[in-house]
């Protein structure tokens, strides 16, 4: 029989973290310890939790050591959102470098197993197309998003030495571009806002060229997998995404035809070091972890566009 575990989830207000909680939570063995600083999460994702026994939320940032008496740390805190990454980059790398050695020093005092939610990012702009595990990637260290992308790979490089040096019980997951209900609707990443700009009447902005590629995991794929990496007993790093590919002008055909048939798409200029390609390889998800994901873009876009709908209170054309 499965013995009671309590779990801290880091960033457990925010987007992923939220959706995580609610499948840990479904298990009445789980007590789960949410700590968000409410940077990009909000309160307002855990609200069906809040005063529940088996369930509690402290206001913290990770940058700053904490005390909790934990088995298992889902360490998430960190923006996602390269607008949000972007606004206080030393902040970020605080977070991601800080924040993760806090953690792993709270896994240390309490013997605790943490898994850390890496990027794609790490991959940089890829040299290797799909990216594996094994590619140690092309990141500029000194651009604009290397806050963001060389403070994972500290990150990671922090979860290995406190395994080798300490036997922490490590896991790390490499989450390639994931969307899903609860996403900020200004959140800036490019499925939130074609699916906004699509419910608003508003031109879809593809940014230049638009022939660069992503892959997009649905968010209950991805705690499928996370869940399953922290139980498995590989550390990792472990590619976690969703292998179909698509270039930023198809995703914005797909959404117009889906969401809206008369919106316009317009491109606009790009930022800085966006990387041209993006794919995860999931042969280790796939062998180690039995994990693919089920949901298809066109599956998992309306459920999304059904929840923006809601919160912006737009409703469907008859
Ligand atoms: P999100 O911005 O919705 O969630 C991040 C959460 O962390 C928020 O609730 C935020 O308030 C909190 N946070 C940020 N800084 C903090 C700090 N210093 N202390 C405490 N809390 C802090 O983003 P998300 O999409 O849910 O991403 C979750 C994790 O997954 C992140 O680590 C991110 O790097 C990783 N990831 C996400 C994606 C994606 O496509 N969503 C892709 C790759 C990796
Ligand atoms: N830490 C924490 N919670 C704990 C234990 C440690 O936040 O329960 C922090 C601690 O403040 C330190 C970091 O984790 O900054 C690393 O701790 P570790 O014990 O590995 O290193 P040391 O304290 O010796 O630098
Ligand atoms: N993008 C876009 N229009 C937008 C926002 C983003 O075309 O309104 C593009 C962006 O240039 C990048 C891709 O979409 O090529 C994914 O960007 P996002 O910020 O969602 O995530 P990233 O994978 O870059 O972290």
């Amino acid at each position: 029989m499965q013995s009671n575990m309590r779990i801290l989830v880091t960033g457990g207000a925010g987007f992923i973290g939220s959706h995580l909680v609610d499948r840990l939570m479904e298990n009445e063995k789980n007590e789960v310890v949410v700590a968000d600083n409410y940077f990009t999460g909000s309160k307002d994702n855990l609200k069906k939790w809040i005063g529940h026994p088996r369930f509690e939320l402290i206001r913290h940032d990770v940058t700053e050591p904490l005390l909790v008496e934990v088995d298992q740390i889902y360490h998430l805190a960190c923006p996602a959102s390269p607008i949000f990454y972007k606004h206080n980059p030393v902040k970020t790398i605080k977070t991601n470098v800080i924040g993760t050695l806090n953690m792993l020093g709270l896994a240390k005092r309490v013997g605790a197993r943490i898994l850390l939610t890496s990027t794609s990012e790490v991959y940089g702009d890829p040299l290797e197309h799909p990216q594996t595990e094994s590619y140690w990637g092309n990141v500029n260290p000194i651009g604009v998003r290397s806050c963001y992308d060389e403070g994972k790979r500290v990150a990671e490089t922090l979860m290995f030495d406190y395994h080798r040096q300490h036997g922490i019980e490590i896991r790390i997951a490499r989450i390639f571009n994931t969307y899903g209900p609860r996403m900020n609707i200004d959140d800036g990443r490019v499925v939130s806002n074609f699916i906004a700009q699509a419910l608003r009447d508003e031109p879809l902005t593809v940014q230049a060229p638009g022939t660069q590629t992503r892959s997009f995991c649905f968010v209950s794929d991805m705690v499928d997998g996370l869940i399953r990496l922290m139980e498995g007993e590989n550390t990792g790093p472990i590619n976690i995404g969703n292998p179909g590919e698509f270039t930023m002008l198809e995703l914005a055909e797909t959404v117009k035809e889906l969401v809206n048939p008369d919106v316009e798409i317009k491109t606009v200029d790009n930022t800085p070091d966006d990387p041209r390609q993006r794919k995860p390889d999931i042969s280790k998800a796939k062998e180690l972890l039995g994990w693919e994901p089920k949901i298809k873009l066109r599956d998992g876009l309306p459920l999304m566009e059904e929840d923006f709908r809601l919160r912006l209170g737009v409703n469907k054309k008859k």
